[in-house]
């Protein structure tokens, strides 16, 4: 790594590693077929058959979208897994990228839902290998010292994600305006030109970062935590029959298995928090930073189940309901969460740039309070939603304006809540325990893309009138979990200790 000292003398200017630039290409790519493939997927399920989709309801549709997304994160957990014990990194993210652009090849093919959904599997596993452990490799590049060169590596890093799924939700929803599954090929090729360049570049600017297995991670815990882990997953089977005897839940339908699922995450996570909590071997400060991940975890589980209707109930509700028309041409619908990737690329460095100048005038914002703020335009995007949503509901289309405000809004959230959470989440986590704790991190973002598949589900274009309602209810929930992390936010600081 080369260190360019600038002409004041003072301020340090350095040069990333290129590693960072091998890693920023692989995962722009694999988030241009991840996003621009979600873009299209509720469209293409709750399209008529007639019109070459699949003909699902927009509930099943829901479900399905829903556990898809979250099995892609959910799937990071055994990925860095593997990665920590038989693989190495390096070779996991290899994989992972051969699987997904397989799985996008599959989908390619156009048939049976049976082809469909095992291409989504296909996806699912090699996100799984891929996602968690390409950050990884991002963090190993820098040494452990280097904290401020660190988190500016992550900002390229995401620069990187976002342009990625910038281009891909504009490029395969347009493509799949002809055909859904020249949309689904060219994310395989976006998949495949992301191998190409890790497969070349790697070896020469990685050198030996992630060629071996960790292997030590997981130990530690062992013995006593068979017990647990058996006492949940019998409360859960107990659980589960009882909601499908009570008839609230119904597993053989996908809505029913991925409420089951939402169940299971739910229950899985605070046992585990609760068991390192009284088992972890932890003093009283660290089991108070252990609870403040938790709440953090509720708070970015929340968040995401908000904002990840982009692609479920935001992107229905822009097929159906919203004039996209620019002159004569007419915006295909899964384009306009392309906002979101841009609004994110222009904003990011500003936000950033937010933080530190008001660190230099003594006001340090902390992690509580951002979340707050971030949970709260979450809710203000949606309220937006709920007038939009009311403008169809008399009838009339809404204009493209509002989703563009909304995504607006939810990206602004985005930036206050995803990094800062991520960051916090790693100081915070007692050392033993950060690899689990990361796991836990995308784990929130599971159960959100869970959840908003489940609320996409409820949305009914033939019941228009029942529309805002839906909107309305994520408004309460998004500015009540911000006005409580707002009022909470003393005691939460006080729990974080020295972390900000
Ligand atoms: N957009 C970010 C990414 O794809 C964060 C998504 C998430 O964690 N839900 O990496």
């Amino acid at each position: 790594m080369s260190e360019v000292v600038n002409s004041e003398g003072a301020k340090k200017k350095f040069s990333h590693p290129k590693g960072l630039y091998v890693l920023f290409t692989a995962e722009m790519w694999e988030r241009f077929s991840y996003y621009g493939m979600r873009a299209i997927l509720i469209l293409f399920m709750t399209t008529d058959m007639a019109a070459e989709g699949l003909g699902l309801t927009t509930e099943t549709a829901g479900a399905v979208y829903g556990l898809y997304t979250a099995s892609v994160y959910l799937m990071t957990l055994p990925g860095g897994w593997l990665a920590d014990n038989i693989f190495g990194q390096r070779k996991a993210v290899f994989y992972g990228g051969v699987l997904i652009m397989i799985g996008h090849l599959v989908l390619a093919i156009p048939g049976s839902p049976a082809i469909f959904f095992t291409g989504l599997a296909f996806v699912a596993l090699g996100t799984g290998l891929l996602k968690g452990n390409i950050s990884t490799l991002v963090g190993e590049l820098y040494e452990n010292e280097d904290g401020a060169k660190r988190d500016a590596g992550f900002s390229i890093f995401y620069m990187g994600i976002n342009l990625g799924s910038f281009f891909g939700q504009l490029f395969v929803p347009l493509l799949a305006e002809y055909n859904w599954h020249l949309g689904f090929g060219l994310a395989a090729i976006g998949m495949f030109f992301g191998l190409i360049a890790y497969k070349v570049y790697a070896p020469k600017y990685l050198k030996e970062i992630g060629v071996e297995p960790k292997a030590k991670s997981i130990e530690k815990t062992g013995k006593s935590n068979n017990s647990v882990t058996l006492g949940i997953i019998a409360f859960i089977l107990v659980l589960l029959v009882t909601l499908q005897l009570l008839g609230h839940i119904d597993v053989t339908t996908a809505t029913g298995i991925a409420q089951a699922l939402g169940l299971i995450i739910v229950v899985i996570t605070m046992g585990y928090f609760i068991n390192i909590l009284f088992n972890g071997g932890l003093n009283l400060i660290e089991k108070k930073k252990v609870t403040v991940i938790f709440i953090l975890f509720v708070g970015i589980a929340i968040f995401w189940s908000g904002f990840e209707q982009a692609a479920s109930s935001l992107n229905l509700f822009a097929r159906d309901f919203t004039n996209r028309f620019i002159g004569g041409w007419e915006m295909p619908a899964g384009m306009l969460q392309s906002f979101n990737s841009g609004f994110i690329i222009i904003f990011a460095p500003i936000i950033g740039a937010l933080w530190v100048k008001l660190a230099a005038r003594n006001i340090n914002v902390r992690t509580p309070f951002k979340f707050a703020v971030g949970l709260v335009l979450l809710g203000l995007g949606f309220w937006v939603m709920v007038e939009a949503a009311q403008v169809a509901a008399s009838g009339a289309k809404a204009g493209m304006f509002a989703l563009i405000l909304t995504y607006f809004l939810h990206s602004i959230g985005e930036l206050t809540i995803s990094p800062v959470g991520l960051s916090a989440t790693s100081k915070l986590s007692p050392k033993k325990y950060l690899g689990q704790m990361m796991g836990i991190w995308f784990v929130g973002a599971a159960l959100g893309n869970l959840i908003a598949g489940l609320i996409g589900g409820n949305f009914d274009p033939e019941n228009v009138l029942e529309m805002p309602n839906i909107f309305l209810n994520v408004v309460w929930v998004s500015v009540g979990a911000g006005i409580i992390f707002f009022a909470a936010s003393p005691f939460i600081k006080k729990w974080m200790g020295e972390v900000t």
